[in-house]
Formats: C-alpha cells, sequence, structure tokens
C-alpha cells in the first residue's frame, strides 16, 4: 500500500480540483492532497475489487472514516492507522492518539528504541539551593582490620558490586589467634564445670555433699558460661571461626558497591587500620547551605527534587534528614541533609546539582525528558508503547521546559510507557507515510 504511482498522482489531482470546484467543500490542508483518502476502506484493496475508471468515486472524502473499515497491512481499524491516515495526525486533540504498526516486533529493538514512565514532578513552589551528592552515611561501612598482621587475600576492586557476609579479606593475625586460644580454654572450662555442677547435684541430691559444696558448683558453672561467651564474642569481633584456620576473616557489613579499597596481599596492617568502604549507592545524601533567610524552610521530612547537569532529564526526589543545629560562622549557611533515591546507581558521590527544597504542598505533574517531545506541524507529540511493535503517537500539550525535562501538562498518564530514546525513528515512519501515497494501490 505505499508505492504511489504516476498514475494515482494525476487522479489524486483531478479529485483535488474536482472538490476545490465543488461549492461548499471543505479547504483541503495545504500540500496534503492524501487527506482526501479518509473514509475509504482499505477492504476493498485486499477483496481485489474490480478496477474503476476513477478511483475515488464512490468513498467518502471529508467523511468520518467508516468505523467499521479494517486496515489488514497494519492490522488496525482505518480510523487509528497512523500510517495510512497519516493526514489526521495534524488534528489530533491533547490526549488523542493514533497507532504506529511496525513491520515487526524486532524493528523497535533494532532501531534503539527505549521507552520509560513519565516522572512526576511537584509543581510546588520551591526555594532553589546548589547541593553535593555524597554516601549515605547510614548506608555506609567501613571495615577496619581488629587485629593486627599478614594480609592473605583482599578480595574485590573499587566499584565492585558485593552482598552482605560476602568475604573480603583474610589477615592473619597474632590477636586472633591468641583470642582463639583464650576462647579455646573458656570452652574446655566450661566443660570442666558442667561435669563438675552434674556431679555435685547427684551427690547432694543422694544427700552425700553439702548443699554448699552444690551451690559452689552451681556458680562455677554460670561464670565459666559468661567467660565463654564473652571470649566467643571477642573471637567473632576479630572474624576468626571457632574451628578450622585461625585467619580473621573480614566480610562485608551491607550489600552495596566497594567504594575505598587500602589493602593488598602482603600488607601488613595494625589494628584499626582502614581496609575497606562499602556504600550503598542506590540511597544517596545531598549535602545543602540554606541562606539564612531560607532556614524556617529547612525541616526534616520536607521534599527535594533534585537535578543534576550531568545527568540531563533525570529527577531525583527524596526528604530532608537531618538539619544543622548552628549556622556555619564563615558562611552564613545552614547545613542540611536530604536523602534520595537512586535507582541503578546513575548518580555519583560528588556531583553537584540544583535541588529544589518545596515549601508548598501543591500538585503532580508528569515530565519526561526533552528527546521524548516530538514536534509534528508544530504540535507536540509522543510516542507510547502499546505492544513490541505498535506505538500510539499521542498529542500532547507541554508546559515548562528545564534542565532536559519536559513538563506534560495533557495527554500523558503515569501508567504510559513512554518512547524516551530514538523517537525520531518513528516520527519519520509517520512522516514518510504522509509524504509517500500510503493508500494509492487502491
Ligand atoms: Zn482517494
Ligand atoms: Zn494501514
Ligand atoms: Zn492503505
Amino acid at each position: 500500500m505505499k508505492t504511489y504511482t504516476h498514475t494515482h498522482l494525476l487522479l489524486v489531482a483531478l479529485c483535488t480540483v474536482a472538490l476545490i470546484a465543488l461549492p461548499g467543500a471543505p479547504v483541503q490542508a495545504a500540500g496534503d492532497d492524501h487527506d482526501d483518502h479518509a473514509g475509504h476502506g482499505h477492504e476493498n484493496e485486499a477483496k481485489g475489487a474490480a478496477p474503476a475508471a476513477d478511483p475515488h468515486a464512490g468513498h467518502g472524502h471529508d467523511e468520518e472514516i467508516d468505523p467499521t473499515a479494517f486496515c489488514k497491512e497494519h492490522q488496525l481499524f482505518e480510523r487509528e492507522d497512523a500510517l495510512c491516515q497519516a493526514g489526521l495526525i495534524a488534528a489530533l486533540q491533547p490526549g488523542q492518539g493514533l497507532k504506529v504498526r511496525l513491520a515487526s516486533t524486532e524493528v523497535a529493538a533494532k532501531a534503539g528504541i527505549k521507552t520509560a514512565k513519565p516522572q512526576s514532578m511537584s509543581t510546588a513552589a520551591g526555594v532553589m539551593l546548589t547541593g553535593r551528592s555524597e554516601f549515605n552515611r547510614n548506608r555506609l561501612a567501613r571495615l577496619t582490620a581488629v587485629g593486627g598482621g599478614v594480609v592473605r587475600r583482599a578480595n574485590g576492586e573499587v566499584g565492585q558490586r558485593v552482598t552482605k557476609g560476602e568475604l573480603l579479606a583474610e589477615i592473619a593475625s597474632p590477636e586472633g589467634a591468641a583470642a582463639r586460644g583464650q576462647h579455646g580454654s573458656a570452652v574446655a572450662r566450661l566443660a570442666q564445670a558442667e561435669a563438675a555442677f552434674a556431679r555435685e547435684k547427684d551427690l547432694f541430691g543422694k544427700g552425700i555433699s553439702s548443699r554448699l559444696e552444690f551451690q559452689q558448683a552451681e556458680a562455677d558453672l554460670g561464670a565459666a558460661r559468661s567467660e565463654a561467651e564473652q571470649l566467643r564474642a571477642q573471637l567473632a569481633g576479630y572474624g576468626v571461626a571457632e574451628s578450622g584456620g585461625s585467619q580473621s576473616r573480614l566480610r562485608a557489613p551491607l550489600a552495596g558497591v566497594i567504594v575505598e579499597k587500602h589493602v593488598a596481599v602482603g600488607d601488613v596492617v595494625a589494628p584499626g587500620t582502614p581496609l575497606y568502604t562499602i556504600a550503598d549507592p542506590e540511597s544517596l545524601w545531598i549535602a545543602l547551605a540554606l541562606p539564612e533567610t531560607r532556614v524556617g524552610q529547612a525541616v526534616v521530612g520536607a521534599s527535594v527534587e533534585a537535578r543534576f547537569d550531568g545527568l540531563p532529564g533525570s529527577l531525583f526526589r527524596g526528604r530532608i534528614v537531618s538539619v544543622g543545629a548552628a549556622l556555619d560562622e564563615r558562611s552564613r549557611t545552614l547545613q542540611a541533609v536530604a536523602e534520595i533515591k537512586n535507582p541503578g546507581g546513575k548518580l555519583k558521590a560528588g556531583m553537584f546539582g540544583q535541588v529544589k527544597l518545596l515549601t508548598a504542598a501543591a500538585g503532580e505533574s508528569l515530565v519526561v525528558p526533552a528527546a521524548a517531545v516530538q514536534s509534528i506541524d508544530q504540535g507536540s507529540y509522543v510516542f507510547v508503547r502499546q505492544a513490541a511493535d505498535l506505538f500510539e503517537v499521542r498529542r500532547v500539550e507541554v508546559g515548562a521546559k528545564e534542565q532536559g525535562l519536559v513538563t506534560i501538562l495533557f495527554g500523558l498518564a503515569p501508567h504510559d510507557e513512554v518512547v524516551v530514546a530514538q523517537g525520531f525513528a518513528l516520527k519519520s515512519e509517520v512522516l514518510k507515510a504522509r509524504l509517500g501515497a500510503s493508500c494509492a494501490d487502491h
């Protein structure tokens, strides 16, 4: 249905001339001959209808498209078929759309088309501040050598993900070995005390030994138990197992990413030497400095929205989690910290960004990356994924554009999967369909 024949071009021209000559006929869109194909049923093509002298005769130009007319090529009703009825696109109202059927389910992926749901951004008034991202210190762990010694193993590299409990380092530590010796002795003493207690209990029950002897055995057992427990805890602190090798084993205390590593195999480390820093990159802190005039707005729990020049089109949301007690004497600013979600760890620590501290509750609006909005005939459109090979070209009403994000005032829902990358590939399909006579072979 896409071959544009010379004969047909002439017929279209004739048809248009005839319409213009007709009194009271609606004005045709300039240079858009194919608008006048609206309303003819494509099922006729498939049925091989007998060629007429004027193929346009009898089908309703300028009338509503027959709601039952079905396009077999695109498996869509004609009235929703953007490729066969490309002329309808310009007439869409915000929120209305037409569908674009691709040649196969692989086309979109090959073209690099990516979709994402629109982000929600507050329309509330706010104070604009500069912020710096840093690791969330509640989700950060520094791993230090508890006992000194020689490093036998130092797993992982900076940037590598680790799971909670993953083995990172092994240190042959004399203190660790000594702790294990003490623990072993305590366990042996505990066994003796248990045996003595059982014996005294038996003798006391038979009236052979005194109550005093029984009570002494009971007290000895309690002391041996608490000593063994204390030394077991000390051993665990060194990361030394109760049996097997006596190396001190250091494990990741939380799941995250290794952000610092100061240790290599063969190093001799003293107790307290920092070895690793593990951080959770999916939750970051933003350090904020509020001018003195704005200290009233710094309230724990207040919402913030952060954007970073290095990550155009991304919005990070969070809340103030702590506010300083006093102004910094030199800068006359109040320090505050916001915690933000950073799914996928896109935002890195140490980046500067613009942070909006929201000061009043208000509505939410949806925003999409600027690349998601396509302009056709001065109208704004987005492509919304319906299926692997089916996209809707939808007219939207756009609002403010800043920091690579465009506010969609109307026409988008939070669950819509909007094309955010390579949407131009879809736009050019639509434009091609409009230039070429998609219905020329009828
Ligand atoms: Zn026609
Ligand atoms: Zn079609
Ligand atoms: Zn067609």
